[in-house]
């Protein structure tokens, strides 16, 4: 257990929730923080509530260490990004080789953003769920990007932040695994239950791996790594 405290960019979806358990389990004090940038989905930020009650009462040491949600505006920078996933435009892979959900630069105003709320608490981890390695061309995602981002906040705050991606190079398969590692099978029950994954925001129907349209490419992804995830346990 590490004594510093973290804070967790936590949006209800899979990923995030379990970036929250990875700190969770590791440092005495834990945050999370969402954005709330003009999303059409607003069904992701109900979810987030809904998995922070859940952890806090199904996993006492972690709820032990559970500390306040943080919800941030920025709906300014949702406005810039006229993309699928802030207006009505159909979800399709662009000619530049990136879905159209793709909203420019977003996880560089997150960290930024992060990094200003965890400098006046205290909260010099900043964790994300971004990942390289099922990656659908964010280059905002990319851990190059990243570190380069660090040092900048690092030089533009004297913090000695730290920028941790505990899923960099998770697939969606290994994913699930350290969900079970982390909070056994009543973790991976609450991701299943109580997470959004669903670029179209449905949550209709269910599923083995959980609820959504099962066709967009979240959706695929999710479903393609569960899939694969209980297959490598079963052999
Ligand atoms: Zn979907």
């Amino acid at each position: 257990m590490e004594a510093g405290g973290a804070l967790v960019l936590f949006s209800g979806g899979q990923d995030s929730t379990v970036c929250l358990a990875f700190a969770l389990d590791r440092y005495a004090r834990v945050e999370t923080v969402g954005f709330d940038y003009g999303q059409r989905h607003g069904i992701e930020l109900e979810c987030r509530a809904q998995v922070r009650a859940e952890i806090a009462a199904r996993f006492p040491d972690w709820a032990a260490r559970l500390g306040p949600d943080h919800m941030l505006d920025i709906s300014s920078f949702g406005a810039i990004g006229d993309t699928a996933l802030t207006s009505q435009a159909e979800i399709e892979m662009t000619a530049s080789g990136l879905p159209s959900t793709f909203v420019p630069g977003r996880n560089l105003v997150f960290f930024t953003y992060a990094a200003a709320l965890g400098y006046r608490r205290g909260l010099h981890v900043l964790v994300g769920g971004m990942c390289e390695t099922d990656y659908s061309g964010y280059p905002d995602c990319r851990d190059g990007t990243l570190r380069a981002l660090e040092q900048a906040l690092r030089l533009g705050t004297e913090i000695p932040f730290i920028i941790e991606t505990p899923l960099m190079w998770c697939t969606k398969a290994q994913t699930w695994a350290l969900a079970e590692a982390l909070g056994g099978a009543a973790f991976v029950d609450l991701i299943i239950e109580e997470t959004h994954t669903c670029y179209r925001g449905e949550r209709g129907q269910r599923h083995d791996w959980g609820y959504g349209c099962g066709t967009c490419p979240a959706c695929e992804l999710r479903a393609k790594g569960y899939a694969e995830w209980r297959a490598a346990r079963a052999a």
